[in-house]
Formats: structure tokens, sequence, C-alpha cells
């Protein structure tokens, strides 16, 4: 299927603009200013990052993350908003380093890596610049890609992790008769063809076990993922 570029929405002002766009409008959006300018609490470092899916980009989110936050705090927003199914396994790979959920010890071999784990600070493995990926389920594995567009110090919006913008869902179209689909079949979609309407859903060959929701992220249609 011939995917489009999304737009998305600016979490301040409700302003549309695509992803390249964002960095940018973030920058100067008066909405953000003013909330910048405004904050009397605790400053300190913060990373402005642009997540998306890595074969899927136009699922993305500006995010901006505290720099004292964990890598596993980042891992469970990232499970939270858009991967959870079934509590697969999850890591990140940053410059050459695999950080691993669900290991114990500072490091483990793995096929002869030194992998570690998710409890270092944000700050201590990032800097402007940075390209990273982080992997959920290393079966049926979704991938995201993600940049550390720039930092400022300055207080956090929120806890640890502020949605600055996301894309609007695609819309996607259901491969028999074109109609805006709402499920997809786990099966076809491997073909590049499960995508269904409530009605072609119904009669699929299939079956109504293989369907999962139509939902806004990169993990749409994979194991049994059914949403936020
Ligand atoms: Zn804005
Ligand atoms: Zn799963
Ligand atoms: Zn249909
Ligand atoms: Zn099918």
């Amino acid at each position: 299927m011939k995917r489009l570029m999304t737009m998305g929405k600016c979490r301040f002002c409700d302003g549309i603009f695509s992803k390249a766009a964002m960095t940018r409008h973030l920058n100067s959006c008066a909405k953000r200013q003013t909330l910048a300018e405004t904050a009397t609490g605790q400053k300190t470092r913060l990373f402005h990052l642009v997540v998306q899916g890595r074969y899927l980009p136009e699922y993305w989110m500006h995010i901006e993350v505290v720099a004292n936050a964990k890598l596993k705090t980042l891992d469970r927003f990232l499970r939270f908003i858009w991967l959870e199914c079934c509590l697969h396994l999850s890591a990140f790979t940053i410059e050459g380093q695999r950080y691993v959920s669900e290991v114990d010890g500072v490091s483990l071999f793995g096929f002869g890596v030194e992998e570690k784990n998710m409890n270092f600070k944000i700050g201590s493995v990032l800097r402007t610049g940075v390209s990273f990926i982080h992997e959920y389920d290393f079966g049926t594995t979704t991938e995201l890609a993600l940049i550390v567009v720039s930092e400022r110090v300055g207080e956090p919006l929120n806890k640890s992790i502020q949605i600055m913008a996301r894309n609007e869902p695609p819309q996607l179209i259901c491969s028999v008769c074109g109609k805006i689909a709402t499920q997809v079949c786990t099966q076809c979609i491997y073909e590049g063809k499960g995508w269904l309407c409530d009605k072609c859903a119904s009669i699929h060959k299939c079956g109504e076990e293989m369907l999962l929701p139509v939902v806004n992220s990169p993990r749409v249609g994979m194991c049994g993922y059914t949403g936020e």
C-alpha cells in the first residue's frame, strides 16, 4: 500500500504541521514559549526527541524528556503510548551499546555482546544529534527510530516525559472495497493487504480471531496489539 506522510498536531496550540516543520514550529510556538516563560519551578536539563516507526515513519511524536529520567522510563512511556501487548522484552541500541529491559545485573552476555539494563539516566547516554533505536518484542518486532533534536534547561511541563506533538491517525483504506479501514488481519498484513472496513471484516476468510483494530501506532496489526 502506498503510504502518505502524516501531519501532526502541536499539543500547545493545536497547530497542524508536518513532522519536519514541527521541529521549527515547537521552537517558536507562542503558547509553548509563554508556558516556559511563566514557569517558576525547578529548572533542569531537558531533551527534545523525535521518535518514529523505523519502517513506518508516518507514526511519529515530538517529546520532551527530563535528562535525569532513566531509559526504563522512556521505555515504559513508549510501551504505554504505542507498543504494549503482552509484556515482551525491549531494548535500546545507543551508539553500539544495547540496553535491555528485564536485565537484572549491569551486564549479561547475550550473543557474546555485553548488554546493559535500562537503569541509566538519559542524560548520561544521550546528547544532541545522537540517533538511536528502540525494539519492542524480539519475535514480532516493532522498531522505533529516535533522534535527539536539541536540549535546553527549563522547567519540565510534565514529571519526566511530555508529548509536544503527535501524528494525526493516517487514513488506511480497506484492501477490498476502498472504504476507510477499521480493522486489520494479522495474517494478511504480511502481504500488505490485510486492511478491512467493518463490512469486509465481517466476511473476511481468515476469521474474526485474526482481526485487530486499526490504531494510531507503528505496532498496528502486530501480535495482539489493540491500542493505548
Ligand atoms: Zn504550537
Ligand atoms: Zn504481544
Ligand atoms: Zn471494505
Ligand atoms: Zn486475512
